[in-house]
């Protein structure tokens, strides 16, 4: 089994990625690099680049995600995490996600995510993955994390939140990201 090192110290986030890729053996790994970017895909390479170095021969990877909101301009995008500042309080989020839509009936929004790989000869792929539906009015279900009891995807009457595991991956944009970095893998390594 082939190793692969993932740039992110988020154990939830490991474990999506250990599910969607079976045939390796994920290992994560602080990247210590500043998200200064101002796309997905820019962050993404920033990490990937900042491990790619200390794993010579290896597979590394990272990911950026995050919650565009159309009414917002695509507000928090790539500031999701610290959305109500500081260092990813969820809840402080979303509460500022619902302050900041009040009153609009518009409350489109979709999940991206970019992931840059980089394998052992330096070559960079990128992968992306898009999941869209809308911000519901008050939070709803325990599972998950992040702004997930207030997304609400298309076509599902229940927030993502309310998801297993496995039925959010199937549709999530980190999901649809991964299945495109399967696909990059199997036709490098048949
Ligand atoms: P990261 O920088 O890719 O780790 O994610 C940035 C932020 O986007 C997270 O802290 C969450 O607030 C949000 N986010 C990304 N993916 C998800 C998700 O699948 N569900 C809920 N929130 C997410």
């Amino acid at each position: 089994m082939q190793t692969l090192i993932v740039a992110t110290h988020n154990a939830h986030k490991l474990r999506e990625i250990g599910e969607l890729l079976p045939d390796w053996k994920v290992c994560g790994e602080d990247s210590g690099a500043d998200e200064t970017a101002e796309t997905f895909e820019g962050n993404a390479r920033l990490k990937a680049r900042a491990i790619a170095p200390r794993h010579h021969g290896a597979w590394v990877m990272a990911d950026d995600s995050g919650l565009e909101v159309f009414a917002l301009d695509g507000a928090p995008g790539v500031r999701s995490a610290r959305y109500a500042g500081g260092d990813g309080d969820a809840a402080a989020n979303n509460a500022l996600l619902l302050k900041n839509l009040a009153g609009m009936a518009d409350r489109r929004a979709r999940f991206s995510c970019a992931i840059v790989l980089i394998a052992p000869d330096g070559t960079e792929h990128v992968a992306q993955g898009h999941c869209p539906g809308h911000i519901a009015e008050r939070p709803s279900g325990a599972g998950g994390f992040g702004y997930d009891p207030l997304f609400v995807p298309d076509g599902l009457g229940c927030s993502f939140a309310e998801l297993s595991a496995e039925d959010k991956n199937a549709i999530s944009h980190r999901g649809r990201a991964l299945a495109q970095v399967r696909k990059i893998l199997a036709e490098i390594r048949p």
